[in-house]
């Protein structure tokens, strides 16, 4: 299918929104757009962040899943507790496949779980009491823990229980940092605000340990990596060309990272923002507080990683320029063979996206790598400041979608009838189901890494394996078994 025209985009979102009541065709209408390249800010095409409409299918998560999932769950040597009843820690446990070296249970936690398990009683009398009981149950339990996090859960902002007492005594007690974060799930209108209240805490609790202490010897190469969550690792794979290029990564935020590399980054250099969205707020703050520069990269597909190599050696000197070019100098011949080995099995599809953080523009680099177009995206949480940087990303006149909604995202796709979609676990059956091939890019389904070169060529082979596999002949799109036999009409 040739590319939509603008027309036909838009025709395709009035049609889409037809079937909403007055009141809701209207609200949805704002958040569906057609991208415009001569638009220098996003706000007057699109709009995101609002709460979503009750009874549409969102696909959004909770600020919880933003402090606890995403920014504190994956600091290894720290015990995180979800703080509440037991099922929104167990739930949500060890899905997004934060990596880390450690032996768990014993210096590292990422992949338990624990909760202070809220009954009737806690609600009614309160948990302060039983959350002091846990903090001293881990510590005894877990010695080589270096610290604990308080990770509310929606009961905890309702009864008005004082976490943020608690730390301070325990912190004195077990001579440890101890930090409340106060996520409560029904604060904001996503997971996003869940991020900003986590970089908020790692700022008042944590950030400012060795202020004034000069004892962790510098160099003029230190780099702190933000926003990568070692998904499959990712971290591993982008700190490797950091170091080839002759830089020093004092502090990976937070996949495999610890408390003690989130206490020295105040020392860095420069801030390396991967996901912008989920950790812009505390690079400000360490520009404000401290001084520190920080720059956005993107690490998928050769194209965007020797961008990226080149714009952040531009903040050092000769020696790290030139490392950069015999970075990519050095990888060249293999990135070059994952390109002649996929490209022609790839050329031409076409993928939809429906992500999350910065992924629904940022992969689009590596998919153009491989020949491939992306003809839709959106973002479950963004902002407009997310949009604005995708703008320039994507072809003039692609479909843009925020916090689509189920109806919304399958009649696009109905239409659109991409080659590709790549979203999340709640859309991986309904699409597969439809016959579509599916990546599930929130966690690389069960894969990765797909940053660096390294992930270039894992993140190649699954886009074929997903797209060239045989399965699909054997499964048949609505649209092409319509095409084959007439629909059978709903009775009245
Ligand atoms: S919305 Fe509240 S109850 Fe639901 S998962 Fe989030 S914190 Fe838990």
């Amino acid at each position: 299918m040739a590319a939509m025209t603008r027309e036909e985009t838009e025709a395709l979102i009035q049609e889409v929104l037809e079937i909403y009541p007055e009141k809701a065709k209207k609200d949805r209408a704002k958040h569906l757009a057609v991208n415009d390249h001569e638009l220098e800010k996003s706000n007057k095409c699109i709009t995101s962040n609002r709460k979503s409409l009750p009874g549409v299918m969102t696909i959004r998560g909770c600020a919880y899943a933003g402090s606890k999932g995403v920014v504190w769950g994956p600091i290894k040597d720290m015990i995180h507790i979800s703080h509440g009843p037991v099922g929104c820690g167990q739930y949500s446990r060890a899905g997004r496949r934060n990596y880390y070296i450690g032996t768990t249970g014993v210096n590292a936690f990422v992949t338990m779980n624990f909760t202070s398990d809220f009954q009737e009683k806690d609600i009614v009398f309160g948990g302060d009491k039983k959350l002091a009981k846990c903090i001293d149950e881990i510590d005894q339990l877990f010695p080589l823990n270096k610290g604990i996090s308080i990770q509310s859960e929606c009961p905890i902002g309702l009864i008005g229980d004082d976490i943020e007492a608690v730390s301070k005594a325990k912190s004195k007690d077990i001579g440890k940092t101890v930090v409340p974060v106060r996520c409560e799930g029904f604060r904001g209108v996503s997971q996003s605000l869940g991020h900003h209240i986590a970089n908020d805490a790692i700022r008042d609790w944590v950030l400012d340990k060795r202020d004034g202490d000069d004892s962790f010897p510098t160099t003029p190469y230190d780099v702190a990596v933000i926003g990568d969550y070692n998904i499959g690792g990712d971290a591993w794979a982008s700190r490797t060309l950091l170091e080839e290029m002759g830089l020093r990564v004092v502090a990976q935020w937070s996949g495999d990272g610890t408390i003690a590399e989130i206490e020295k980054t105040p020392k860095v250099k420069l801030n390396l923002i991967h996901c912008y969205r989920s950790m812009n707020y505390i690079a400000r703050h360490m520009e404000e507080k401290y001084s520190i520069p920080w720059i956005e990269y993107n690490f998928f597909g050769p194209t965007k990683i020797a961008e990226s190599l080149r714009k952040i050696a531009a903040h050092f000197d000769d020696t790290i320029k030139e490392g950069a070019e015999r970075v990519i100098e050095r990888y060249k011949a293999e990135y070059e063979a994952v390109i002649a080995k996929y490209k022609p099995r790839l050329q031409g599809k076409r993928v939809m996206l429906y992500i999350g953080g910065l992924r629904p523009r940022h992969v689009i680099g590596a998919y153009e790598d491989l020949g491939m177009e992306v003809v839709g995206t959106g973002y479950e949480f963004g902002h407009n400041d997310d949009y604005d940087r995708t703008i320039k990303e994507i072809g003039n006149a692609t479909l843009l979608y925020d916090d689509v909604t189920g109806y919304e995202f399958e009649e696009f796709v109905k239409k659109v009838q991409p080659d590709l979609i790549g979203s999340g676990i709640k859309e991986k059956y309904i699409f597969q189901k439809m016959g579509i091939p599916f990546r599930q890019m929130h966690s690389w389904d069960y894969s990765g890494p797909y940053h660096g070169y390294d992930g270039f060529a894992i993140f190649a082979r699954d886009m074929d394996m997903t797209l060239n596999n045989p399965c699909w002949k054997q499964v048949k799109a609505p649209w092409k078994a319509e095409a084959a036999s007439e629909p059978v009409k709903a009775v009245a």
